[in-house]
């Protein structure tokens, strides 16, 4: 058969076929992106989350994140960036304490739930709250993964696995940059001081 009298008709076949992948990307799985509050766990008295509140999204324009974040930090959580393995500052970090958004300050992990994953990567097997993540699925790099972000900013923060260790299974695989560390002592403080 020739093959160059179907050419005509596969090349718009296959920019469909593109395109149509492209528009998956990030797909949210909940359609929560419309309402102005979120439903979330701020940090407690006693360093642990407290009860579900509802916090006003934290929405500004580009230009406003790069000023507030730098351009480091932009690039990995506005632009979706990802660090190179074992660049990132938190990887070692082994003190007792809360990983908190380096955009808008929400409670993102717990050291409890930290682990060495071996990737290059911070990596724990549960959030701090479940509510305080969104998860979206992302199809960019010929992948399929499931991207997570800042329930209350959208900041992109790594992605989730299924290949995590005990109790969950997952493996939350953070940039560094993402993250903002808080040892217990300040944490306490800090949950002190939104209960007043
Ligand atoms: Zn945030």
């Amino acid at each position: 058969m020739d093959l160059t009298l179907f050419r005509p008709l596969l090349f718009p076949l296959l920019l469909t076929t593109l395109c149509a992948l492209h528009s998956t990307h990030a797909t949210p799985m909940t359609d929560s992106t419309t309402n102005t509050t979120v439903s979330v766990r701020l940090v407690g008295p006693d360093g642990q989350p407290g009860p579900v509140v509802s916090s006003p999204r934290v929405i500004k324009t580009d230009a406003e994140w790069e000023k507030q974040l730098g351009p480091a930090t932009y690039r990995i959580l506005r632009a979706k960036g990802t660090e190179p393995a074992f660049c990132g500052n938190l990887l070692d970090n082994h003190k007792e304490g809360v990983y908190f958004c380096a955009g808008c300050g929400l409670p993102l992990f717990s050291s409890g739930a930290k682990f060495n994953s071996g990737t290059g990567w911070p990596s724990f097997f549960q959030p701090y709250a479940k509510e305080n993540i969104t998860e979206l699925r992302d199809s960019s790099f010929g992948m399929t993964r499931t991207e997570i972000l800042c329930a209350r900013c959208g900041g992109h923060l790594g992605h989730v696995f299924e290949d995590g260790p005990a109790p969950t299974g997952l493996r939350y695989c953070l940039n560094s940059a993402a993250l903002v560390f808080k040892d217990k002592d300040e944490v306490k403080k800090e949950g002190a001081a939104d209960a007043k």
